[in-house]
């Protein structure tokens, strides 16, 4: 898995700090960005996360590039409908030597991983004798899920705050996971201020949602989070 973070709102805890300032003063839009110091737009980035007041983020986007993960990751990943997506098309783009994403528990397995590669194999070979007979956007219809694909997207703060919540949590599937966990690196790293209190909903509700279905490691998860 590649995530290249391409672009995101210049200023980005700044922008935000504005929205807010516009939100609790008298200020007029030509003052906005006036005087905003580090100490301020903290003040007002901590005001805003504490009352939960959270559209003044919604002004911030961030564009990532994904490649090198499955189609079984993009269909859970566009299941986030606040946000905006261009993926690898399957209807345009051929598929006859597609490279496919094996899941380390099969990949750890010597048969299940033979298995694997085998089927991987055969479906490559089926897709190319398919698609001799009918055009490629119908012969897709016989690809994995394995298959590797590529996309951009772009979220906004407050999407990233939900994605973050739902798939950092140990319960969320290893590979949507795992991008989870690299975009959140990199947004952490462009704006701390915004993402002090992101992570898992142990992380960023301050308690775990999933009852019985809790990994039990809410304080590990914790330290991992506050630590990255
Ligand atoms: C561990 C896990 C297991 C899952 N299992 C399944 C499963 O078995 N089957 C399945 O279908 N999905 C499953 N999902 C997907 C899940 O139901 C969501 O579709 C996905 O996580 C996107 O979350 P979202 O709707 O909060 O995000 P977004 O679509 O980005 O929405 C963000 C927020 O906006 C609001 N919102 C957006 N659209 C609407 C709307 N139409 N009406 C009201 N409010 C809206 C909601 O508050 C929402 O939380 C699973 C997700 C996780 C994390």
């Amino acid at each position: 898995m590649k995530v290249t973070l391409l672009a995101f709102t210049p200023e980005p805890e700044k922008i935000v700090a504005a929205a807010a300032r516009l939100c609790y003063s008298p200020d007029g839009a030509d003052v906005l960005l006036e005087g905003l110091t580090q100490e301020k737009i903290r003040a007002f980035l901590a005001r805003l996360m504490e009352l939960g007041h959270l559209s003044p983020v919604e002004h911030v986007s961030f564009t990532f590039a994904v490649e090198g993960v499955s189609r079984v990751l993009s269909h859970q990943l566009v299941r986030h409908r606040i946000a905006s997506y261009s993926q690898k098309s399957q209807r345009y783009v051929r598929e006859d030597n597609f490279t496919y994403v094996m899941p380390p528990a099969v990949a750890k397995d010597k048969d299940a991983s033979r298995l694997f590669r085998e089927q991987m194999e055969n479906i490559r070979q089926a897709y190319r004798t398919l698609r001799d007979m009918v055009h490629h956007e119908d012969a897709r219809y016989i690809l994995p899920g394995a298959c590797e694909t590529k996309l951009v997207f772009t979220m906004n703060v407050r999407s990233l705050l939900n994605f973050f919540r739902l798939r950092c949590c140990e319960r969320a599937q290893w590979e949507i996971r795992a991008l989870a966990e690299a975009v959140y690196r990199e947004v952490k790293r462009a704006a701390p201020l915004l993402f002090a209190a992101a992570g898992p909903a142990c992380v960023s509700d301050g308690s775990c949602p999933e009852g019985a279905m809790s990994c039990g490691r809410t304080e590990e998860v914790r330290l991992r989070f506050r630590e990255m």
